[in-house]
């Protein structure tokens, strides 16, 4: 029996997706239902309908599941930005170490591998030290900022965001006021007009240095020394910047950054080591669990003083400088510009002479390295979502180090490469997920791979 749009029928809720939506079965139809838990004993209405899959929302909960936890944000039923404040964090533990098995077993067809315990956050709170928040309109046509739905570009107006430092919060409300004081319009993403795209704020935990940039379709905004004197307010306040996208484009951020006041950077404090950081560059967002996430990778790699270690996709050089004094020769690839300027600057800044940095593909790079006749004894990746090319894997095996440490924030890209390099004579050791990012589906993992002989 096919299920009717709009029609409340009853379910448990069986399973997880990868995004964190609970699964259910209706008549032999898989239901989707967000903010749903396993366990949940469910009234569900159909909102959506396809040929294989259904999408419901919850009328009722019967009986809810034993991990259900109070939902500690006022925005969470509405606000896209986190996916599980509605279940315990044991729970939440429990599905991202699931997820990480079961792209191991299903995508990898690893049955055997071991994989620790997911590394806890201390907190689901506070832990991000970047925020993006769009600007839109109300239907009264009043200025508001916040978050995206789940799913939809719509904007939940919101005045605090429990990921991230309160202090963003005031950062938000002096912008906000700015804008509206001075009538500045926002932009229309189907009309492509308006001016304010998004506000992006990012904060050196460390030196609780704050960066303030707004994302703009045009290259100048009207009374920007009232705004910077407002933010002067703010503690910590060092950098203002505009950063130019006129595309119209998804993607927050466009390649031109103009400064209006401060430094053209903040400066950060991980493992031991500063950091500058420029708007462009990427940093991780959760420091004190990229710090955890490091020292598993160290651990992985077993450096010694004569290796060279080849940092692929290395950003602004964190992992690679991160363990650079234990190595001879330390080589990072990555494709940003700024990053790499970033990464240079940081190995003058801590005193490291043995660093070289790349600013290229990090597949082209490979190849020119291993032409050159480089032999690295370790080779860190740690690519973006969509993992790595098969040539970059076919490059890397042929330059033959020892161990690969791969770092991945996306479980089933990971599976699917770490195949690719057993088939090559790599073989998978252990995994250790780690919780970067509490309250969201994602987690991140560091994999150790050996060269088999
Ligand atoms: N290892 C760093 C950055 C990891 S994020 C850290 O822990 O901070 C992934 C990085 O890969 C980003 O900096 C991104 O700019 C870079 N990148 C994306 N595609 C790339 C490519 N094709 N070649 C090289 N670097 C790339």
């Amino acid at each position: 029996m096919n299920l009717k749009k709009n029609e409340i029928y009853q379910t448990t809720v069986t399973g997880m997706t990868t995004e964190g939506s609970g699964v259910g079965r209706i008549n032999d139809t898989v239901v989707f239902i967000s903010n749903s838990a396993v366990d949940d004993v469910l009234k569900t209405k159909i909102i959506k309908t396809s040929k294989n899959y259904a999408v419901g929302r919850i009328e009722e909960i019967v009986t809810p599941s034993p991990d259900r936890a109070e939902p500690d944000c006022k925005y969470f039923a509405q606000c896209g930005g986190c996916t599980y404040r509605h279940i315990s964090y044991e729970a939440e533990l429990k599905i991202k170490h699931q997820r990480v098995e079961d792209a191991v077993k299903r995508i990898g067809g690893f049955q055997n591998l071991k994989i620790n315990p997911v590394v806890r956050c201390e907190s689901r709170c506070f832990y991000r030290n970047k925020a993006q928040m769009p600007f839109g309109k109300d239907n009264h046509s009043n200025t508001i900022m916040g978050f995206y739905a789940y799913h939809s570009h719509r904007i939940i107006d919101s005045d605090c965001c429990l990921l991230q430092p309160p202090i963003f919060s005031q950062i938000s409300s002096i912008v906000r006021e700015w804008a509206i004081k001075n009538n500045v319009s926002v932009y229309d993403e189907i009309l492509h007009r308006g001016l304010l795209r998004h506000l992006y704020v990012r904060i050196a935990e460390v030196t609780g240095e704050i960066m303030v940039c707004l994302v703009i379709n045009g290259k100048s905004v009207p009374n920007k020394n009232e705004l910077t004197d407002k933010l002067k307010a703010v503690s910590g306040f060092k950098s203002l910047q505009l950063n130019v996208n006129t595309q119209k484009t998804n993607v927050i951020l466009g390649k031109e950054c103009i400064k209006l006041y401060g430094s053209d950077y903040i400066t950060d404090v991980l493992c031991g080591l500063k950091f500058n950081i420029s708007p462009l560059s990427f940093y991780q967002v959760n420091r004190t669990q990229a710090e955890r996430l490091y020292s598993i990778a160290e651990n992985y790699a077993q450096l010694s003083s004569d290796d060279v270690l080849l940092d692929l996709y290395c950003g602004t050089g964190t992992i690679g400088l991160s363990m650079a004094k234990k190595v001879k020769k330390l080589i990072g690839v990555e494709i940003i510009p700024q990053a790499i300027e970033n990464a240079e600057k940081n190995a003058v800044l801590n005193g490291i002479s043995n660093a070289e940095f790349i600013c290229s593909d990090a597949a082209k790079a490979a190849v020119k390295l291993e032409k050159n006749g480089i032999r690295p004894d370790v080779i860190i990746l740690d690519p973006p979502r969509k993992g790595c090319d098969k040539n970059l894997i076919e490059t890397v095996v042929s330059m033959t180090p020892e161990r690969v440490v791969y770092v991945s924030c996306d479980s089933a890209t990971m599976a699917r490469d770490i195949s690719i390099f057993n088939e090559l004579g790599y073989k998978p050791i252990e995994i250790t997920p780690v919780d970067m990012f509490p309250a969201t589906p994602h987690v991140e993992t560091v994999v150790l791979m050996t060269k088999c002989d």
